[in-house]
């Protein structure tokens, strides 16, 4: 967060430097089952951020001292890989990555149905290919896919997106230069069931009237990226369907022969 409102990010016709209006959406692409190894995947693109989310468990918890006799932990570790910047990135976790996978964790330890399964975790890892600014975002609706994909029951799918003020305006979905120069960043998350906000954080700042409109612009644009959510895992399950039929009179055949 730069700060410096002088650099003009929004033209007098109100459109941003990619072209998009103040409450328009990147392009957003996600697809669900994408890897084989993981119990659950996902591959999320918000313009261009990607990032590839995998789940695997409940498993053993280790290390053994974290295990909780009455639920599941959620552990979830949020990486940038070095190439996914204009400068190499330094492999391995920082501050930020740590914050990053801490308010991810704790998010999903309120969504899944954790009490289900005592003593064991759930790994979810996100691995950002490619960041342009709002990768907690892309991470966390990909990361939801993975962990809807692996099975495991939740309260509901988990879209998020940040909003934030650029040219003393409020617009939805930043990408790198309106992160960089722009006033505030509001990154959110929402169980879209209930309304109920589960990852909020603020950088910058906004007035009151401000504030409540960037909240109504995110969360309509979250239930937008949780139809796209939910499609994608329909898209994943018709696949699955049309392979498990082509496979079954394969199956009767060699039963007969
Ligand atoms: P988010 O990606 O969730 O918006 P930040 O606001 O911390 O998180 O980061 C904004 C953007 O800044 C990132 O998406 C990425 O494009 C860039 N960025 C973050 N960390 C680095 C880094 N170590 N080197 C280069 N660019 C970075």
């Amino acid at each position: 967060m730069g700060g410096n409102s002088n650099i003009k990010l929004i033209d007098d016709n109100g459109i941003r430097i990619d072209g998009r209006r103040v409450d328009e959406l990147r392009p957003i692409k996600i697809e669900a089952g994408v890897l084989k190894r993981a119990d659950g995947s996902a591959y999320v693109e918000f313009g261009k951020n990607k990032v590839l989310a995998a789940v695997y468990g409940p498993r053993e918890c280790h290390p053994r001292h974290m295990q909780d006799p009455s639920k599941a932990i959620v552990q979830c570790k949020y990486n940038m890989i070095s190439f996914s910047v204009s400068d190499r990135k330094r492999p391995g976790p920082d501050r930020r990555s740590v914050e990053i996978s801490k308010i991810i964790s704790e998010a999903f330890e309120y969504v899944v149905f954790t009490e289900n399964y005592p003593r064991t975790s759930i790994d979810v890892y996100i691995e950002v290919l490619q960041a342009n600014a709002g990768t907690r975002c892309a991470g966390l609706t990909a990361a939801s896919v993975a962990l809807a994909d692996a099975g495991i029951p939740m309260r509901d799918l988990v879209p998020s997106v940040a909003v934030g003020k650029v040219n003393d305006q409020i617009v939805l979905d930043l990408q790198k230069e309106e992160d960089n120069f722009g006033q505030a960043d509001l990154p959110l998350a929402i169980i879209p069931r209930t309304g109920e906000v589960i990852l909020m954080q603020m950088d910058g700042h906004m007035t009151k009237p401000e504030f409540d409109k960037a909240l109504e612009m995110g969360v309509g644009a979250c239930k937008k990226i949780y139809a796209l959510q939910k499609d994608a895992l329909a898209r994943r399950y018709a696949i699955e369907k049309v392979i498990d039929e082509a496979e079954e009179p394969a199956a009767e055949q060699t039963a007969e022969g």
